[in-house]
């Protein structure tokens, strides 16, 4: 059925049950992928308490509204937002499919471990819900008698990998007992997942802007169908992700973020208080005007929400996320207001709404024409680039930096004189039981230099010598979460790891194949046990990565031959993360960008 007919299904079905049986499970998609159509979806938050309370009528009274208004292609549900309990998006979210809508729901990996989260991916595809945009969440800020412990056992990319292989109809067990499992199933219904994924491309540095891009590439590559940007008030930027997207060859749909502001917002946004969500002192100063007005700033805020529609779709954005809306009516304006522009209008409301950072880091140079980007890439970002490429990086990067590229060169690549020796040493030390010593010895240094948790499955390697399970409050492997604030972490007391990351490898001109990997999940199997030994043993993630890469290799031979599958996903993953290797990068800018 195609989204049009979906529409007219919406105004006349009679019933829910007619709704719901008019509905058809892959619209969402087949709208995405039509180059001509500009989708509308609707964010709605869950309330907290139980589905009668008052705040349960009210969201679902919109909710109802919303889901019969043949404007709005699909309703997005969100999962305890802002780190806060809330009823579960599958209860609304169930009655939105039985009106017969179309709804993402969201899947955060902060409260749910990867069995958890798989029961929950089964769950939700036997319930209906097919669209799942994945996330790994925002830090939990309080619960019951004190604050609720975080889990992150997978992020965002992990918990896209897994979906993405569920799917493809492999079984989510490794090892052995996987194996079994699988065997032993003897049918395999894919739940058929629409995956999508959420990019922060509002940042102010460097450090923050390249690592989202780059997280981005990876979500792509990892399964993400279609990608939605976060809040933020600026169409450059909005501009230069699509451009950005296009230069690195990823054709998923993005949906461009619209969020209805309120004063309470936007000051919670502007203090950072919201992880993630941008609203720079100019724009709270309009708001805190505007919000003095007898409306409190609604049609102002409204208005803002429209020409952020008219700016996507100008751009080419494959449609409008609207978040923040109190009411049906909201949304209602928002579209008749968006309605009444004229084609051009938005490269007005593009020069109005650009309220950039100070100093904020553009990947392009503007277009001094439209206020917009352009196709060039930063000149001053390129020439520190080339800076950053030539000797001596050493004097550039921290010390500790330099002295652990050396002792991993030597010692932990693959390959090397020291990995073959202390892979036969373990070997021989584990086979006379004699593992322990080495293993308390690991410790000793680990601990003092890198604040080490014992993982078993180290990822020192992965981000520039820095230790994700004690230094990141996310366990973030795969790219930084899009919580950074001017390259603060989310939880206040210290700098992002991967912003520190970027910084280390962008000193010996290495920062261009940060993510350019595979995703790593981690094996908690192998907690308190010896890292040291997991690695030269091969049972580490570096391990596993090296025998898929194999497996892949000998299942599909011409593979072999591509630049991906010649360098194993060992090197790819282990060498150019510790800058030793060479990058095989295709999504970042070269040095030959001008
Ligand atoms: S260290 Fe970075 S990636 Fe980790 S939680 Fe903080 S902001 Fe997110």
């Amino acid at each position: 059925m195609s989204p049009r007919t979906r529409r007219t299904a919406h105004e006349t079905a009679g019933s829910p049950a007619e709704a719901a049986a008019a509905r058809d499970p892959s619209a969402l998609r087949a709208r995405l992928r039509d180059p001509a159509a500009f989708t509308t979806i609707v964010e709605l938050v869950p309330w907290r308490g139980v589905l009668d309370d008052p705040g349960g009528r009210r969201a679902r009274v919109m909710a109802a509204a919303l889901a019969t208004d043949p404007r709005v292609d699909a309703l997005s549900v969100t999962d305890n937002a802002g780190g806060h309990a809330m009823a579960s998006p599958e209860i609304l979210g169930r009655e939105l499919l039985d009106a017969g809508s179309e709804v993402i729901v969201h899947v955060a990996c902060r409260d749910r471990n990867r069995n958890e989260l798989t029961s929950l991916g089964w769950r939700l595809a036997s319930a209906g819900f097919h669209n799942v945009l994945c996330l790994s969440g925002d830090y939990p800020v309080a619960g019951y008698e004190g604050l609720a412990r975080p889990v992150f056992d997978l992020d965002s990319v992990a918990l896209l990998a897994m979906y993405t292989e569920i799917d493809a109809g492999r079984w989510p067990v490794a090892g052995d007992r996987g194996a079994a499992h699988a065997a032993a199933a003897e049918a395999w219904a894919p739940p058929d997942f629409f995956l999508g994924a959420v990019v922060n491309n509002h940042k102010r540095l460097e450090a923050e802007v390249i690592p989202q891009y780059q997280k981005l590439a990876l979500k792509v590559r990892t399964g993400a169908r279609y990608v939605i940007s976060q809040v933020g008030y600026d169409a450059r930027k909005q501009d230069e992700l699509l451009r950005w997207m296009r230069r690195a060859g990823l054709s998923v749909p993005t949906i461009a973020n619209a969020f209805i502001l309120t004063r309470g917002a936007a000051r919670a946004f502007h203090s950072g208080r919201i992880p993630g969500c941008t609203v720079t002192d100019e724009l709270l100063a309009i708001v805190e005007r505007e919000g003095a007005s007898p409306d409190k700033g609604k049609a102002y805020f409204v208005e803002i929400a429209a020409k952020q529609a008219a700016i996507a779709k100008g751009l080419g954005y494959a449609g409008i996320y609207i978040g923040g809306a109190a009411t049906h009516d909201d949304v209602g304006r928002i579209l008749d207001t968006a309605a009444t522009y004229g084609p051009d209008d938005w490269r007005t409301f593009a020069r109005e709404i650009r309220f950039e950072q100070p100093d904020e880091f553009h990947f392009f140079e503007e277009d001094p024409e439209t206020g917009l980007s352009s196709d060039v890439v930063s000149r001053p970002y390129l020439r520190s680039k080339r800076r950053a490429a030539r000797p001596p990086h050493a004097l550039r990067a921290p010390v500790a930096y330099t002295v652990n590229r050396l002792v991993h060169g030597a010692v932990f690549a693959p390959g090397s004189f020291g990995f073959e020796r202390a892979a036969w040493g373990h070997g021989l030390l584990e086979k006379y039981h004699l593992g322990k010593p080495l293993h308390v010895f690991e410790q000793a240094v680990k601990v003092p230099l890198y604040d080490c948790r014992d993982c078993g499955d180290c990822s020192l390697p992965d981000i520039a010598y820095l230790c994700p399970e004690s230094q990141c409050a996310k366990n973030q492997r795969n790219g930084p979460c899009g919580g950074t604030h001017d390259g603060a972490c989310e939880v206040p007391g210290r700098t992002c790891i991967w912003v520190r990351a970027y910084d280390r490898l962008k000193a010996w001109g290495e920062a261009d194949a940060m993510l350019d990997r595979p995703p790593i999940t981690t094996d908690n199997a192998l907690r308190r046990t010896s890292a040291w030994a997991n690695t030269f043993l091969g049972r580490d993630h570096f391990g596993r990565l090296a025998a898929a890469a194999a497996a892949a290799a000998a299942t599909t031979p011409e593979a072999a031959t591509t630049p991906e599958a010649a360098t194993t996903a060992r090197t790819t993953a282990r060498d150019v993360s510790a800058g030793t290797g060479t990058p095989s990068g295709a999504t970042q800018t070269k040095e030959t960008d001008a």
